[in-house]
């Protein structure tokens, strides 16, 4: 599955955040470096696709599809020189497909922030200073070692070399790796590093449960902060989506009109934590299951067949493919096939959002 990380200061909502997100019970105290351990848990992606497709094929089970979110505690200021956690919850950083950051903006005497005042634009320069710094050390490491290597003059470590040099001044900057653009082939190289700061991140600000900081000066800078990255900050209340996320699923949608929200802080997390991972959901339909599933942007019919089964995959035909709108709108299959609006794809398919996919295969 997809991994999504949960990083941030301490007492900055990361765990009502992670806890409300997974319904789970991860332990939430007012005392840096709780959660010590990452608790990972596995949230479903709200689709009300998958509501509409029910009620056309009543099948036996629904499935939604997942991703994975990791609460990954213990980021301090000096982590990457090995304070707080240190490089613990780096290498679980390393892991993960994509970073949430949780930004405090609600103020609470109650509550310590760990450098004694509110400011969300140097909470998020603290924690990407961090993981710049270890991007650095890691840079360093393969230089030296390439330094060694690269006297005998290779086209390709010399490249190599370049490339690792110019990252390294891009990052000395204090920049995060993915905003270097860099020549095709040593962007392919620079995948291959596995740094920190080349992942996708989403900015999430954590509000006041009255929400009185939207609109307010404070949210403004933060927002501009995160604009110049290239970036999405979502504002949400980590206290709202708890008490969100502690009601009966028939009751949420009453309480979030009643809050004049569309959709939850939860969805919006996880579904823009879907597009910065460039993913795309297809669906399957019958009497059996109704079901979503994952694959990246781009992927060809015959591998995403072989999310479903690898026998599928093998012995691939052809895909006939219904778009959900086409579906929803005429209300069958049947009508879908008499508008000759059921499409017959081959191998070199690549497979859209919203597909509604029968494979054809032999066994
Ligand atoms: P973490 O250390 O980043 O995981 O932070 P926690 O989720 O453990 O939250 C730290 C404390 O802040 C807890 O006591 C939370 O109840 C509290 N907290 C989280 N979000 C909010 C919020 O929006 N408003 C207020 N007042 N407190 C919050």
């Amino acid at each position: 599955g997809f991994q999504c990380g949960i990083v941030g200061l301490p007492n900055v909502g990361k765990s009502t955040l992670f806890n409300a997100l997974t319904s789970g019970s991860a332990q939430v105290a007012n005392f840096p470096f709780c959660t010590i351990d990452p608790h990972v848990g596995v949230v479903p992606v709200p689709d009300k696709r998958l509501q509409r497709l029910e009620d056309l094929y009543h099948p036996k089970k629904t499935t939604p599809t997942f991703v994975e979110i990791v609460d990954i505690a213990g980021l301090v200021r000096g982590a990457s020189s090995g304070e707080g956690l240190g490089n613990q919850f780096l290498g679980h950083i390393r892991s993960v497909d994509a970073i949430i950051q949780v930004v405090r903006v609600f103020d609470d005497p109650d509550i310590i922030h760990v450098h004694g005042k509110i400011d969300p634009v140097s909470d998020l320069e603290v924690i990407e200073t961090e993981l710049v710094l270890a991007d650095l050390g890691s840079i360093e490491t393969r230089l030296q070692k390439l330094e060694k290597t690269a006297k005998s003059g290779s086209k390709d470590l010399l490249s190599q070399k370049e490339s690792l040099q110019e990252i390294k001044n891009h990052l000395e900057k204090g920049l995060p790796a993915r905003l270097l653009d860099l020549e095709p082939e040593k962007q392919e190289f620079r995948n291959t590093l596995g740094l920190l700061t080349q992942k996708p991140v989403l900015y999430v600000a954590n509000v006041s449960d009255d929400l009185s900081e939207i609109g307010s000066e404070v949210l403004d800078r933060l927002l501009k902060a995160v604009e110049k990255r290239n970036a999405v900050l979502l504002t949400v209340s980590a206290r709202i989506e708890s008490e969100i996320s502690a009601l009966p699923p028939e009751e949420r949608r009453a309480f979030l009109d009643e809050l004049g929200m569309k959709e939850s802080g939860l969805e919006r997390i996880v579904h823009m934590g879907y597009s910065i991972l460039g993913l795309v959901t297809f669906l399957t339909a019958g009497e059996d299951e109704v079901r979503a599933w994952t694959v990246p942007q781009g992927t060809l019919a015959p591998k995403a067949a072989g999310k479903i089964h690898s026998d599928i995959e093998r012995g691939f035909i052809r895909a006939e493919v219904m778009k959900f709108d086409d579906l929803d709108r005429l209300g069958s299959e049947k009508a879908v096939k008499e508008k000759g609006l059921l499409r017959l794809e081959g191998k070199e398919y690549p497979i859209q959002d919203g597909d509604v996919v029968y494979f054809r295969f032999h066994v």
